[in-house]
């Protein structure tokens, strides 16, 4: 039974991962390199319980429960020498996630299940670091993830049935609704996803109209909850750029070359909500539209 859970990397996906298994009664320990942002991960899970106790639908003894079950580690091997379950969430580096696997699979127990929630990096290249390839598996929930639905569920190469059997029941008694995929680049969450937000940026920098004409379109015209700029704001455009790579490099087909106005704004650090500007302004608090010939590439 999975009952003990470590989520690495304390970021966006990380604190909300941390946040629906405890409050599903997971003991969970919290890890990241740095103990900044774990503090700021335990502000943004505070501040979302606030807001669901505010919609009712917690109550304030839930709240004290999820909080008590949520401990927080900067050391890796200690956070996961326990766990049933790890769920890694750090930086979407293909670098950074195989050295991590190397690590959690040395300190982890041998029977612990260790899935990813990557939007795109291989699940059979990440178990291939490991000494158990039928124990990993791509555990994708989406942003923001005590709102969203989606657990996309990635079988690597050599994950086991019975692997991907308990993270599908487990997704849904988290409430969650598991999808299956196979292990291509960019499954079919980000595969479908990212040309279009990469799309939006072409157009966008082609000058074909403006960032608020584009989100206005696409929101309206085709009944999305937001534009796809300010979706990119959203998920960071560092991980688009990642994303973009990922399937550039995968399928070797042009058609997914990252936009190069998306490859300026990773550059100068314009990541949109979690650095306050990327293609909105959101340094005030608000999102605010920057009116700026800077994202046109062309006349
Ligand atoms: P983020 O940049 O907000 O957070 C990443 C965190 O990982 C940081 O806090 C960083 O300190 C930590 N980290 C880096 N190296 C580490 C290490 N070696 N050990 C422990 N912690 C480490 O990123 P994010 O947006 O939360 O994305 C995390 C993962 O979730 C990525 O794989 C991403 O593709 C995926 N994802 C992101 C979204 C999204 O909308 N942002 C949606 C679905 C999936």
């Amino acid at each position: 039974m999975i009952k003990n859970v470590s989520v690495v990397g304390a970021g966006a996906m990380g604190n909300g991962i941390a946040h629906v298994f405890a409050q599903h009664g997971h003991i969970v320990t919290l890890i990241d390199i740095s103990a900044a942002q774990l503090e700021k991960a335990m502000a943004t899970i505070k501040k979302n319980l606030g807001r669901q106790f505010e919609k009712g639908t917690i109550g304030e003894v839930q709240i004290q429960e999820t909080l008590d079950n949520i401990t927080t580690e900067t050391d890796l091997a200690r956070g996961v020498a326990t766990a049933h379950l790890v769920v890694e969430a750090a930086t979407e580096n293909e670098a950074v996630k195989l050295k991590l696997f190397e690590q959690i699979d040395a300190a982890a127990p041998q029977d612990c299940i260790l899935a990813s929630n990557t939007s795109s990096i291989s699940i059979t290249k990440i178990a291939s670091v490991t000494t158990r390839p039928q124990n990993v598996i791509g555990m994708h929930f989406m942003n923001p993830v005590p709102v969203m639905k989606l657990v996309e569920v990635i079988n690597g190469y050599a994950t086991d049935s019975f692997v991907t059997g308990t993270i599908v029941e487990l997704s849904k008694k988290l409430g969650k609704v598991p999808a299956l995929a196979h292990d291509y680049p960019g499954f079919v969450a980000n595969r479908i996803l990212m040309p279009m937000i990469n799309e939006a940026i072409n157009t966008l920098h082609e000058g074909v109209a403006d960032v608020e004409a584009i989100d206005t379109i696409m929101k309206l015209g085709m009944a999305h909850p937001m534009g796809p700029l300010q979706l990119a704001d959203f998920i960071g455009l560092d991980v688009c750029l990642s994303i973009m790579q990922v399937l550039f490099n995968g399928f070797g087909n042009p058609k997914y070359a990252p936009c190069p106005l998306l490859v300026n704004m990773v550059a100068a650090k314009k990541l949109g909500i979690k650095a306050g500007e990327g293609f909105y302004n959101y340094s005030q608090g608000t999102k605010e539209l920057i009116v700026s010939e800077r994202f046109r590439g062309k006349d």
